[in-house]
């Protein structure tokens, strides 16, 4: 039998990216993962679909499983000679009990690693602007649990030392003393004019900064609302926020966005989204699925010799295209002499993915460019394929026709409701606190429409509805909708910097409970 192993692994603050390469890899090579509620479930995706996940709580108040059982769950996986993740919050030897299950674990004659983590203090200071030590501020830094044994009242702790002592201090699970700590540190001769920080969430687009002193921190947190999990940052270090801060006051931090297109093409959205600060929900109103029928496909692909031209209109259709050309056991060769043209530049990269340049790309980047680009360099007598969707317009064949081609436009793939996405929209738009919902194209449009139902204009009520270009903007129309945000180009890219712009002088919408951790997909 396989000897099994455990991996504690730091899964990192709360951004699915400041795991280590090593941590992540654990996860993908586990065959089962064990976690709790501060690593980003994100990364718990990572692992094979088929891997047991087991999720082991942990939330004040809630339900959980006892340490000891959860000490017993990763001796008895390991003895079953499995690969374990144990994924857990920030790093595991930093006030997560990582010691004590490592320490069960030698004792059961279980075999483990270490993999250490980006521990929340750390991340929570990046990500707030405030160096931890500063040459100029503080010679030193302590990590400081505000929630020892509720039945020592943090007694053990030697506040006279501390307080004087320790430059920069961050405390961990001391939200719900903080009147204590606060209390404590002044008594003990720390200035009470000290800057104190409070960072909920840290790292994820619903990260909450509060500064104050600590003369004036509990009523200003009782002011806001704020609430665990957070750090307490306390010292003077904490001034270089005024000029470093850089995660929170990105242009569209704050914003909750609807993606609706397919989960495949999210990603590159997603990222741009991500980038400017949002937190992006994927809510795909669309998803692809192979024809009815390959056959109309395969008579165009065994046809391609007298085929002139070949016509791809978005990335789909390429990889419906090419997927099945390799399915026939053919390959780009058989593409030798053809004219591709792409509706545009990403339908362009992804044709370059298969290792073909195409030959050409219309300015405008529609169906109507296409047709322009080419009727303009004549048509006439030429042999056009146009692999499409169910659901395409007849634009290209019949005005290619009319121009004197021939056109086959055998459907490659077909657009469907992907499944669990009407309850997903609906719960969301629900829940509220939603600032744009988005469209790329007009059937995600037609579909998200249709999944919203009677109840459309209520539930976007105060949601900007954001288009990409004059076709999806008339389809939205059409459907009742009123367009806030369209770019002058028809790009994501664009279409982002539109968002920016719209939302530059608006107030983000208020947080809806119970929260969500930051952009899922
Ligand atoms: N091992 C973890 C700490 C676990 S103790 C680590 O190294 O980060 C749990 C405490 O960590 C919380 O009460 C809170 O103080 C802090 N914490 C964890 N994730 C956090 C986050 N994203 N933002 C703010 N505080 C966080």
């Amino acid at each position: 039998m396989k000897k099994g192993i455990v991996y504690l692994i730091g899964a990192g603050p709360g951004d699915p990216g400041l795991i280590t390469v090593r941590g992540l890899q654990c996860v993908q090579n586990a065959d089962v993962v064990v976690y709790d509620y501060l690593a980003n479930p994100v990364l718990v995706d990572e692992a094979p679909a088929d891997v047991e996940r087991i999720f082991v709580g942990k939330r004040k108040g809630r339900h959980h499983r006892p340490q000891e059982e959860i000490n017993r769950l990763l001796v008895d996986k390991a003895k079953e000679g499995k690969t374990v993740a144990r994924l857990k919050g920030g790093d595991p030897y930093v006030f997560g009990r990582g010691g004590e299950e490592a320490q069960h674990l030698r004792r059961a004659g279980v075999a483990f690693e270490v993999v250490p983590g980006v521990t929340a203090g750390f991340a929570a200071a990046a990500y707030a602007g405030i160096p931890l030590t500063h040459r100029d501020y503080t010679t030193s830094l302590g990590l400081v649990t505000g929630h020892e044994d509720p039945a020592k009242k943090m007694s053990t702790l030697d506040w006279e030392k501390l307080s004087t002592g320790v430059g920069t201090m961050v405390f961990y699970m001391g939200m719900a003393n903080l009147p204590l700590i606060a209390g404590k540190l002044v008594e003990h001769g720390r200035s009470p004019q000290t800057p104190v920080a409070v960072i909920r969430w840290a790292t994820t687009p619903r990260q909450q900064t509060l500064v104050a002193t600590l003369e004036t921190v509990v009523a200003e947190v009782e002011k806001s609302g704020i609430r665990p999990p957070a750090v307490i940052l306390v010292g003077d270090v904490i001034e270089l926020r005024r000029d470093l801060r850089w995660f929170d006051n990105r242009p569209l931090f704050g914003r909750r966005v609807m993606v609706t297109r397919t989960a495949e093409q999210a990603r590159p959205f997603v990222d741009l989204l991500a980038a400017r600060g949002a937190e992006a929900l994927c809510c795909p109103t669309i998803a692809t699925m192979p024809p009815e029928s390959w056959a109309e496909l395969d008579r165009a692909i065994e046809a391609l010799d007298g085929t002139d031209t070949l016509v791809l209109t978005s990335a789909n259709a390429v990889d419906a295209f090419f997927d099945r050309l390799t399915a026939l056991g053919k390959d780009v060769r058989t593409l030798a002499g053809i004219e591709v043209v792409a509706v545009g530049p990403k339908t362009a990269l992804s044709i370059r993915r298969r290792g073909i340049a195409p030959d050409l790309v219309p300015e405008d980047y529609r169906a109507e460019g296409v047709v322009k680009l080419l009727i303009d360099r004549g048509v006439e007598g030429k042999k056009v394929l146009y692999p499409k969707a169910n659901l395409a317009r007849d634009l290209i064949p019949s005005q290619l026709t009319a121009a004197g081609a021939t056109v086959a436009d055998p459907v490659a793939y077909r657009t469907v409701a992907p499944e669990g996405g009407q309850e997903r929209i609906l719960e969301l738009l629900e829940a509220g606190g939603i600032d744009a919902v988005t469209f790329t194209s007009s059937s995600t449009v037609e579909n998200f429409v249709a999944m919203a139902g009677e109840e459309l204009h209520r539930l976007l009520d105060g949601v900007a509805v954001v288009s990409i270009g004059p076709l999806t903007t008339a389809t939205a129309e059409r459907l009742g909708l009123t367009v806030a945000v369209q770019p002058v180009r028809y790009t994501l890219e664009a279409m982002v910097d539109a968002m920016v712009e719209y939302f530059e002088n608006r107030e983000p919408r208020p947080v809806p409970s119970p929260e969500s951790r930051g952009t899922d997909c």
